[in-house]
């Protein structure tokens, strides 16, 4: 046996499945956001990225980037150490500071990214609680999920946002019994919103610790960016709130707040915290330059909402499909994996236009899409430029048309 065969057969499975995936090697240029180099097979060519998590553009906010340069011209690149182990830096200790400050929580804990945040936090939140239950979200995010499975905890799912389904699950675990609710605030494949309140009434009813994902909020909603529980003004009943530094706030990394003492215990028990190097300088002051500017700027945040729904309505007035989403999200329907890539392959051949297909397992079969996020950046021209070129898409594959509820914003 070759061990290369191995590998060469599972790869073949994955281009049977037709989720095979191929990497735009993009390069994007500060202050030119959302336009980019695609370095193309055939040579560099110049594109419009449609589907970046960057969402606010703040990966290239003028202050972001000479907090990075300052800060690394003073201390130097890596942070040199493990956190116990002389890797502590003042600028990640401000960071966490200013992190649990946004959330209104006591302390704030920073990892290497958004992933190792929620499956360090959650598996050790659950393994620390003598025969806890996790109720999970049936849409929770892999990072979630590995955290799960890693705390070795009994887990249920409820349906997705079903306040039902999860008070049945609750009822059926007894007050008594700890158990802990993981679930997200906005979900990034449809652009839906969890509602928060009513999930907390069900905690404190039923005697559940919460677990909020605010990864695709944070940074864009609430009047200081601190997510959809700020916005929903139930922030200080949610546990523990997680968040990214990588996508509104366009750099790297990942937190928790929380009370002292879960924060105290994720620190001292949970080896991806623990066994790895912390946070460099740079990076962190870059990160808390873009978080302080968003608590007190909403410009970024009126404009996001605005040309998101300058998009959704430009597309729908074409007949194209687009999903009801409540947030900054436009999931365009393609239903087809080989059609939802040929549809990606055009545009940016034809088009000049990027946006990555999401095919299986990332959404279910048969809802393969095309999910756009637009930014402040993307202005009018471009957005007008995008209805084209996804008209002119659609109509050469012969793709379903149609109107779907789109809620009102
Ligand atoms: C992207 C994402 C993460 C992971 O965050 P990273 O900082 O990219 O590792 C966690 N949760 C959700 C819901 C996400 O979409």
């Amino acid at each position: 046996m070759s061990y290369n065969d191995v590998f060469r057969r599972a790869v073949e499975q994955l281009h049977t499945e037709k989720r095979y995936r191929v990497f735009a090697d993009l390069e994007r240029r500060a202050g030119d956001f959302p336009r980019a180099t695609w370095h193309a097979p055939e040579g560099p060519r110049e594109v419009v990225v449609w589907c970046s998590n960057d969402y606010l553009g703040m990966g290239q906010h003028p202050s972001v980037i000479s907090a990075m340069t300052e800060t690394a011209e003073k201390v130097g690149a890596g942070a040199g150490g493990t956190r116990n182990i002389a890797g502590t830096n003042h600028p990640l200790v401000l960071l966490e500071q200013e992190l649990a400050d946004l959330h209104g929580k006591e302390a704030g804990l920073v990892f290497s990214s958004g992933y190792v945040s929620n499956e360090a936090s959650i598996s050790t939140i659950a393994r620390l609680m003598p025969d806890c239950l996790i109720l999970s979200d049936a849409l929770n995010h892999a990072s979630m999920i590995a955290g799960m499975r890693g705390s070795g905890c009994a887990r249920k799912i409820f349906q997705h946002n079903d306040l039902y389904d999860l008070e049945r699950l609750l009822k059926e675990a007894g007050r008594d019994r700890p158990k802990l609710i993981a679930f997200e605030s906005v979900y990034s494949m449809d652009g839906d919103v969890a509602p928060i309140g009513a999930i907390c009434d069900l905690a404190e009813e039923h005697n559940a610790m919460t677990y909020l994902d605010e990864v695709h909020a944070v940074g864009m909603y609430g009047p200081r960016g601190a997510g959809i529980a700020e916005r929903d003004g139930v922030m200080h009943r949610v546990d523990v709130i997680e968040g990214t530094l990588a996508k509104a706030y366009g750099v790297i990394g990942g937190y928790v707040t929380a009370s002292q003492p879960v924060v105290d215990a994720i620190r001292g028990y949970a080896p991806g915290f623990i066994f790895t190097t912390a946070m460099p300088p740079a990076i962190a002051a870059a990160a808390r330059a873009s978080v302080a500017h968003l608590k007190s700027s909403q410009a970024e945040r009126d404009r996001h909402q605005r040309q998101a729904n300058q998009t959704k309505l430009a597309l729908a007035g074409r007949g194209l499909p687009v999903m009801a989403s409540e947030t900054h999200i436009v999931p365009v329907l393609v239903g087809c994996p080989e059609k939802a890539k040929a549809a990606s392959d055009m545009l940016l051949a034809d088009h000049g236009i990027y946006i990555q297909p999401i095919n299986y397992p990332t959404v279910p079969r048969g809802t393969e899409r095309l999910r756009i996020s637009p930014s402040p950046l993307h202005d009018d021209a471009l957005v007008r430029d995008l209805a084209d070129a996804l008209d002119a898409v659609w109509s050469k594959l012969d793709l379903p048309r149609r109107y779907q509820a789109m809620a009102a914003e």
